[in-house]
């Protein structure tokens, strides 16, 4: 680059750090706008401190080297936002229905508007607007990030085009020779992303079992940087302790990573328990819907956050505005959904446990875990969640099951409103090769959705009992998605049907038949 040019950027970099430092300050409500590096460190402080936080961020500060502020360490513009700003008392359910969407829009609209656009206007080539190119900006994702981060009480939040793309980004926090700590029960694509993928570019990957902290203080080297763990673990729904885990973490200068995809933010929040980095796979729990893929990172440390944001402008792997417009519409019913379909949970789990033919049921809730693991699962959330998994003894048995269910659809995933299940041998887990694998081969994982749960029980019964038998398979075409295979009202004998007209259903018939035909109705049909 000629020197005329460099002093040119050199310019252009200070006016837009300067631009986002304002932007953020002035998001912070403080009313100080002079950029005062001390108030602001103690309004940091304050927020860390409110958090329960008591970690020296500073030391653990990685793989950043420098503090230093370059343009290209700095977040997108603007600035990300900061919980440092939007701090509030709200319970989880309050929270999900605020609103924060576009405080800057000139039509003030009661909903996110969907900012459809590549790319935005600047008001000179030496003077840029808040947003110039959607990879690296954009107001819906903004919003979405924004409202995650308040939900997850992070620093700031990130939001890629699916889980993958995000936990990709957790490892992309790691360089070669690095080694990262994983779950020895995690889910099947991150196991192919690390043993494919990472351990390809040099990265060292570990498995352990993160459940046992002695044995996860025995693993760690100097080498390690990150450790990456579930809770509970997909799809066996083991308990690791967060809490104990991240202080023996940050005890040897290493990140907690968790993928909290199974324990949405209205009823656990990792990071105020000191983990690091909260990852979701938003495809589940956020969507609700299961009509986009999505995927989140959240963060604790403002300096961890200018790493992920960079990666995610570099890397190019940022949600697009519609998806993120429909994680914002998703998060408003989140708590009303998963708080029913985790009243749903328990009372499934319950008749599963009382089945004969059910061998072991998993989920963190009283019969699905050992006691001990209850006590840690319930010191850090509020609820069991909406997964249950469960062994039958019997890989065919489990496969009639599945196969014979009307309301639980063979569908990998989960987190959505209605309910799933699968073998995740055969499918959400495939991808970790055979002899790897420490799932059983008859293992069945349940997504419990937010149906009645009369017809979810009666379902269940129905399809044990047709598993139980020794009918043969059902003859649909597999894709059992019609209203047609749905269970049918039983019949009345003939003459029953005819007492039961003649006395309530002819009289009603006959009035709408009436009322149908009357002239008025005839105007407005
Ligand atoms: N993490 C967990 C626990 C998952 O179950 C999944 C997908 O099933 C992912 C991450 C990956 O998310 P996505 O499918 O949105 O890429």
């Amino acid at each position: 680059m000629a020197k005329g040019q460099l002093e040119f950027q050199e310019e252009v970099d200070a006016a837009r750090i300067e631009n986002a430092m304002w932007r953020s300050w002035k998001a912070d409500g403080s009313g100080d706008h002079s950029g005062d590096h001390s108030a602001k460190t103690e309004k940091l402080e304050r927020v860390r401190g409110s958090i329960g936080d008591s970690i020296d961020f500073s030391q653990i500060r990685y793989p950043q080297e420098t503090r230093r502020c370059r343009y290209d360490d700095l977040p997108t513009f603007p600035v990300r936002p900061n919980f440092a700003g939007f701090e509030n008392a709200l319970q989880p359910a309050s929270q999900c229905v605020v609103f924060d969407g576009c405080p800057e829009d000139p039509y003030h609209p009661s909903n996110t508007p969907i900012y459809q656009t590549s790319t935005f206007v600047q008001p000179s080539s030496s003077e840029f607007g808040p947003y110039d190119y959607t990879r690296s900006g954009n107001p819906t994702r903004t919003a979405l990030e924004k409202h995650v981060a308040m939900l997850e009480h992070a620093a700031a939040a990130f939001a890629f085009s699916s889980g993958m793309a995000a936990l990709h980004t957790v490892t992309r926090l790691l360089k070669q020779g690095d080694e990262i700590l994983v779950n020895e029960d995690i889910y099947g694509g991150m196991h192919r992303l690390l043993t494919q993928d990472c351990a390809h570019n040099g990265v060292q990957v570990t498995f352990v079992d993160t459940t046992n902290l002695t044995a996860v203080a025995k693993a760690i080297t100097p080498k390690t940087k990150i450790i990456h763990t579930e809770s509970p673990s997909n799809p066996r729904m083991k308990i690791s302790d967060l809490r104990k885990l991240a202080t023996l973490a940050h005890q040897h200068k290493v990140l907690l990573s968790v993928d909290s995809t199974m324990m949405p933010p209205v009823i656990c929040q990792p990071l105020l328990l000191g983990v690091d980095l909260v990852v979701h796979s938003a495809t589940k729990f956020f969507s609700g819907h299961a009509d986009c893929t999505g995927g989140l990172v959240c963060v604790r440390d403002p300096e961890l956050a200018h790493r992920v944001a960079f990666l995610q402008n570099a890397e190019g792997t940022a949600l697009a505005p519609f998806e993120c417009f429909l994680f914002l519409r998703g998060i408003k019913t989140m708590w009303l959904r998963v708080n029913r379909a985790q009243e749903n949970t328990v009372q499934i789990a319950k008749a599963l446990a009382k089945h004969p033919r059910i061998k072991e049921v998993f989920y963190p809730g009283p019969g699905g875990c050992s006691s001990e693991a209850l006590r840690i699962h319930n010191s850090q959330s509020s609820g069991c969640g909406c997964i249950i998994s469960f062994t039958t003894g019997s890989v065919s048995f489990s496969r009639r099951f599945l196969d014979a269910s009307r309301l639980f659809k063979t569908t990998v995933s989960f987190g959505s409103v209605n309910s799933l299940g699968e073998m995740p041998c055969t499918m959400s887990h495939a991808s970790i090769p055979a002899e790897e694998r420490t799932l059983p081969a008859d293992l069945v994982r349940l997504s419990v959705g937010i149906e009645d749960v009369r017809d979810l029980l009666q379902d269940l019964q129905r399809a044990l009992d047709f598993a139980s038998s020794q009918k043969p398979p059902p003859e649909h075409d597999g894709y059992d998605s019609r209203f047609e295979d749905l269970p049918v009202v039983p019949r009345p004998p003939d003459e029953e049907v005819s007492r039961h007209m003649s006395r309530h259903m002819w009289p009603v018939d006959f009035l709408a038949f009436r009322a149908g035909n009357s002239p008025l109705l005839r105007v407005y049909r």
